[in-house]
């Protein structure tokens, strides 16, 4: 089988609301390229990157001339083409290579006739479970509706989507208002499920002293881990020997080369493995298995996704034997997918691992063209700027926070 021709398409798909983070906002939709490889046997394969636009589009149809004619099992070979180390130097492709191998992975369980868990070792779980991913957001600019800004109205959002999903374990993103604010919110949600575990991730947002402060002031409650409290991992081990929670991270152990330096002189856990940020499913599944040699922790990561990378998240979810918390998705954030037959549905806070060929997804072209024109419409978005203080670029420990007294409706116009 060879490889005859590379799509990408850049879509747009709203979400509920516009979701605040530490240095600044998903202004209300996520923006996604997809990616279709075409084969001699007439097989595609479906992929999946964050960001998009014309700079992505092109990227992909620059990396033809090294794929066109390459046969899409060849895996290793592939990684070597587009990303070798030293070359990487030059020109960073990891993400292009994840959504390539997505999409190669793809074929070759069509092919086969097997889903993608059974080219990773076999399943071992049929379905992954999730934690509630709560953000605190600005309300629907039109509507009104939405808003989380305070203790009370996180606890509300959060109980209607432990109500809809059955969601176990609730993740809180912060970093967004001053860190007192932030720990009253975060307690409250304990409060108000005793039985459930709790994640913090302030986005590497605090000084390694707060957050210190911060992790010693939840030392007491049901947490599964503290996520990435400060930046570096000099930073993180610091502060790690100074709070009785587990740390994680998904941003300073992304690659091999962390991963040892961080078993070298550990610093943090848990290590959560993101499909995209790791390159692919495969790396994802070589590094759980170091971590599995080495007592690490593993979960999987999300960097926001639509329907074939959430099918990427839940092949390697369904394949790792060391997978002891439950997963991360943005996904239940989205209004709509691509994906044929609509938005993959949450059962007692689990999602049911495809078992169709390959990914087990495919392509609704009228929502493709749908999200396509939305895209061309809306454009990019700022996902480093905060639509309500678009001059407030972050600093590293951050110090302007957002003002939890303040009810803000910012337009979300980019244009
Ligand atoms: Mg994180």
């Amino acid at each position: 089988m060879k490889i005859t021709d590379l799509r990408a398409t850049t879509v747009t798909v709203p979400l509920e609301a516009p979701l605040l983070h530490a240095n600044g906002a998903h202004w209300g939709r996520f923006v996604r390229t997809i990616v279709e490889v075409e084969t001699d046997e007439g097989l595609v394969g479906l992929g999946e990157m964050g960001g998009g636009g014309e700079s992505a589009e092109l990227a992909f149809e620059g990396l033809k001339p090294y794929l066109l004619g390459h046969d899409p099992s060849q895996l290793e070979a592939m990684r070597f083409k587009i990303m070798n180390p030293t070359a990487s130097l030059y020109n960073n492709r990891t993400q292009l290579h994840a959504a390539l191998e997505f999409a190669c992975l793809d074929v070759v369980g069509q092919k086969l006739g097997v889903p993608v868990h059974d080219l990773l070792g076999g399943k071992l779980r049929d379905q992954v479970p999730f934690a509630s991913y709560l953000f605190f957001r600005y309300a629907d600019p039109e509507t009104g509706e939405g808003e989380v800004r305070t203790a009370a109205q996180l606890v509300e959002h959060a109980r209607r989507l432990k109500g809809e999903n059955g969601f176990a374990s609730h993740k809180l993103k912060g970093g967004v208002y001053p860190p007192a604010h932030e720990l009253g919110c975060y307690r409250a949600l304990a409060e108000a499920f005793p039985e459930d575990t709790l994640r913090y991730d302030p986005n590497a947002a605090l000084s390694v002293e707060e957050g210190i402060r911060f992790g010693r002031s939840i030392g007491d409650l049901n947490n599964d881990y503290y996520e990435d409290p400060t930046w570096g991992l000099n930073g993180m081990r610091r502060l790690r020997g100074m709070v009785d929670v587990p740390l994680s991270t998904n941003t300073v152990v992304i690659d091999f080369e962390q991963l040892a330096a961080n078993i070298l002189d550990p610093a943090v856990d848990v290590i959560l493995l993101d499909t995209t940020f790791w390159g692919g499913i495969r790396p994802c599944v070589k590094a759980a298995g170091v971590c599995e040699t080495f007592q690490l922790g593993v979960a999987v990561h999300s960097s926001g996704e639509l329907g074939i990378q959430l099918a990427t998240m839940l092949h390697l979810g369904a394949a790792i034997p060391n997978l002891t918390f439950s997963a991360d998705a943005h996904y239940h954030h989205l209004k709509d997918d691509v994906v044929k037959g609509g938005k993959f549905e949450y059962r007692d806070g689990s999602i049911r691992v495809p078992e169709a060929p390959g990914l087990g997804v495919r392509l609704d072209r009228d929502k493709l063209e749908l999200y396509k024109e939305l895209y061309k419409e809306l454009g990019g978005y700022p996902y480093d700027r905060d639509p309500g203080g678009l001059d407030l670029y972050p600093l590293v420990p951050k110090q302007r926070f957002a003002d939890p007294q303040v009810s803000l409706r910012p337009s979300l116009s980019t244009t």
